[in-house]
């Protein structure tokens, strides 16, 4: 399937949108965003990964592999998508 964007296929699964806006998880220790669209978050990607390519070693991703609920309360990240994402969640939840 063709789509118009210019947005890598590697790089989806690792942009999340969230109530911020468009978030690009990296393997750091903070992830890229918010953003005000994809296309934004997978060119901030494209940068991070060229600038840390060589300096990065493989990790499992396990941390951050989608599926399982995120613990934000052991999360080390400072600045990631799926706490945010965790964040919007509670709050709507105490709010209805
Ligand atoms: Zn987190």
């Amino acid at each position: 399937m063709r789509t118009t964007t210019a947005i890598p296929p590697s790089h989806t699964k690792r942009l999340v949108h969230t109530a911020f806006g468009w978030y690009a998880m990296t393997r750091e220790q903070s992830d890229l965003g918010p953003f005000a669209s994809q296309q934004e978050a997978s060119n901030a990607l494209s940068r991070h990964i060229r600038v840390y390519r060589g300096v990065n070693i493989r990790g499992d991703g396990a941390a951050h592999s989608g599926l399982s609920l995120h613990d934000s309360a052991s999360c080390r990240k400072s600045n990631c998508a799926l706490c945010a994402e965790a964040h919007v969640l509670r709050q709507t939840l105490v709010a209805s």
